[in-house]
């Protein structure tokens, strides 16, 4: 070949674990090139692939999503082109539109000293007549999705002739996609002279049987997570009953120090659920399927990168390929079926070097398919607790306490501190650290821990003796207002007067007279003590704006009205993002 970017053989079994980018044989062009990108140390698939394929072998490589398989295949792909050539040299093949672009600009990011050449992506969905355009001006290195490269071929727009490079990137998910005989004819229209590099984060029997078909005595490589340079997830698991999953998510999502975060669900309708639960919590949520315009999930992706979205739950189809670099927390919202699924789905986190959680909702009916996991992955998973209301609270209260001082610094406070001398001069009784408590706590935003027993809710399911409260009313999926109801509780909200939250409603024909009856009779109360009264499908919120004491509620708990036990408790308070002094920090951010 004549290649100008010639470059010595090597052996891969000689390449050091601890190897520079330096040790692995490439031209000088791309040597400079990765250097301008920041890429110091080759990850561990990097550092076996790369002179494996300098060196004329095919390879099949095992390895997940975040190791840096990109460059892997790229740097010897650009090695082998001869850029003075304008036709085909290289067809790389990934199994989405996106995965197609990404491949597509981070190759021609490896090939910025490199003149000349062109790196075209090809996919379906968008007009064939551009990229038609683009192969007849001699683009050397075509990346595109199995459907379209086919097109291509069968309309006689992509020649192989010339292709002495082929990659499967991700081919796990290319057959599960449904291409396996696009893949096939794809690889069998190319020269017989040609070096394939299979890249999988499975190893499921038709893939091999694909390696065994089309390759030439390949060199197989695998890399577990552990051993990979590029990222680093830590896999954690928590039993959640599933009908608190939504409270249990909103509450890990207030206390997770990641950026942004993705959550999986199993289905479209699932999707819009969960979404909708977070962003009505004031969460910087949206939520995609697999059914959603490919223009509008770009642009979804797209305010997940910049930050102006922080959660999105999506399916796995929808989720395919998603590649960003924020995301430092994945949770499976349902323990996926498949292990190889998981595997993909946790792919999503730990990108670019960074920290990655991946935590996942198991029922304590689904345990075993942990086990499951943990074999395919040969990783265990650790249990964890999901944050108790309190620790919510306090999480919070730390967010705000560590904005602190860059707020002093900016000072501009005249206001404030006479408004406060103002205050205590009024109110000389008042304790000016009380006060700071009861600022810091409108600050924050939710009405803070309350011992008080309760019954049926989340933090019963989950076992915990802790003190609740806190921000995840109506943690309860079945327990929320119906759509119209919604309203008024939304106005207690904004009200801010402490409410009150019985676990009996219209659907046991609950009266309003029979509440006040048992507030009056067992409570003890007048009826001038109990105000306005919403009655929902299962639980009612009542106004006591005296409040109640511990005996008092401790009564009522056991009281029975409509035949069932009152279960009286403060209501949980505002939601997450409600009010303008919410510290913003993490996925929960408000709207605010
Ligand atoms: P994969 O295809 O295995 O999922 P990518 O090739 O997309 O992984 O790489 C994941 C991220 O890691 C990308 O943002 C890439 O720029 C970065 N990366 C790859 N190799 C290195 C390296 N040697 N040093 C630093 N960052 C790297
Ligand atoms: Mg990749």
């Amino acid at each position: 070949m004549s290649s100008a970017l010639s470059s010595a053989p090597s052996d891969s079994a000689q390449i050091p674990a601890d190897a520079t980018f330096s040790d692995l044989g490439l031209p000088p062009a791309l040597e400079a090139a990765i250097s301008d990108l920041g890429f110091t140390v080759p990850s561990a698939i990097q550092s076996q692939a790369v002179p494996a394929l300098l060196s004329g072998r095919d390879i099949v490589g095992v390895a997940q999503t975040g190791t840096g398989k990109t460059a892997a295949f790229g740097l010897p792909l650009l090695a082998a082109i001869d850029y003075d050539l304008p036709a085909v040299q290289a067809v790389v093949l990934t199994p989405t539109r996106e995965l197609a672009m990404q491949v597509a600009d981070a190759i021609q990011s490896f090939a910025t000293h490199l003149p000349g050449l062109n790196v075209l992506a090809v996919y379906g969905g968008s007009p064939f007549l551009p990229q038609q355009r683009a192969l007849a001006r001699g683009a050397q290195v075509v990346v595109g999705t199995p459907g379209r490269v086919l097109d291509h071929l069968d309309r006689r727009t992509l020649k192989m002739d010339n292709v002495r490079f082929l990659v499967l990137d991700e081919a796990d998910e290319m057959l599960r996609m449904g291409f396996a005989e696009d893949v096939d004819k794809v690889l069998s229209a190319a020269p017989r002279e040609r070096q394939v590099a299979l890249f999988s984060a499975t190893m499921p029997p038709q893939i091999r049987r694909v390696a065994e078909q089309h390759l030439n005595r390949p060199v197989e490589i695998t890399v577990s997570r552990q051993a990979s340079t590029v990222t680093s997830v830590r896999q954690t698991y928590a039993v959640v009953p599933h009908r608190h999953k939504t409270g249990a998510l909103a509450r890990v999502l207030a206390v997770s120090p990641a950026d942004a975060a993705i959550v999986f669900v199993r289905t479209r309708g699932a999707a819009e659920e969960v979404g909708s639960a977070l962003i009505e919590r004031g969460i910087s949520a949206a939520y995609i399927s697999g059914d959603v315009a490919q223009t509008e999930r770009e642009k979804i992706v797209d305010r997940l990168r910049t930050g102006a979205l922080d959660v999105l739950v999506a399916t796995d189809v929808a989720a395919r390929g998603l590649d960003v670099d924020r995301i430092g927390l994945v949770v499976n919202f349902d323990v996926p079926r498949e292990p190889e699924t998981y595997v993909h789905r946790i792919g999503r986190t730990g990108r670019a070097g960074r920290e990655g959680e991946a935590l996942s909702f198991v029922t304590p009916s689904e345990q075993s398919r942990l086990r499951q996991i943990e074999r395919t992955t040969r990783q265990s998973l650790q249990q964890v607790e999901i944050p108790s209301p309190a620790e919510v609270s306090a999480h919070r209260v730390q967010t705000l306490l560590a904005r602190t001082a860059a707020r002093a610094e900016l000072d501009r406070l005249d206001l404030y501190r006479e408004a406060i001398a103002v205050h205590l001069a009024q109110n000389p009784d008042v304790d000016p650290f009380e006060l700071l408590a009861v600022v810091t706590a409108l600050a924050v935003g939710d009405e803070g821990p309350v011992a008080v027993q309760h019954g049926d809710d989340l933090d019963d399911a989950l076992s915990r003796a802790h003190l609740t409260g806190g921000s995840d009313r109506g943690n309860d999926r079945s327990d929320r207002p119906e759509r119209g109801e919604r309203r008024r509780s939304d106005t207690h909200v904004a009200g801010g007067s402490p409410r009150w939250r019985v676990a009996v409603g219209h659907r046991d024909g609950l009266q309003p007279g029979a509440l006040v009856g048992a507030l009056t009779g067992e409570g003890g109360l007048t009826g001038k003590d109990v105000g306005k009264i919403d009655i929902f499908g299962s639980f009612a919120l009542v106004d006591i704006p005296a409040g109640l004491s511990a005996d008092v509620i401790d009564r009522l708990a056991r009281t029975r009205v409509a035949g069932r036990p009152l279960r009286i408790r403060l209501d949980q308070g505002p939601r997450p993002g409600h009010g303008a002094s919410r510290p913003t920090h993490g996925p929960a951010r408000g709207r605010s």
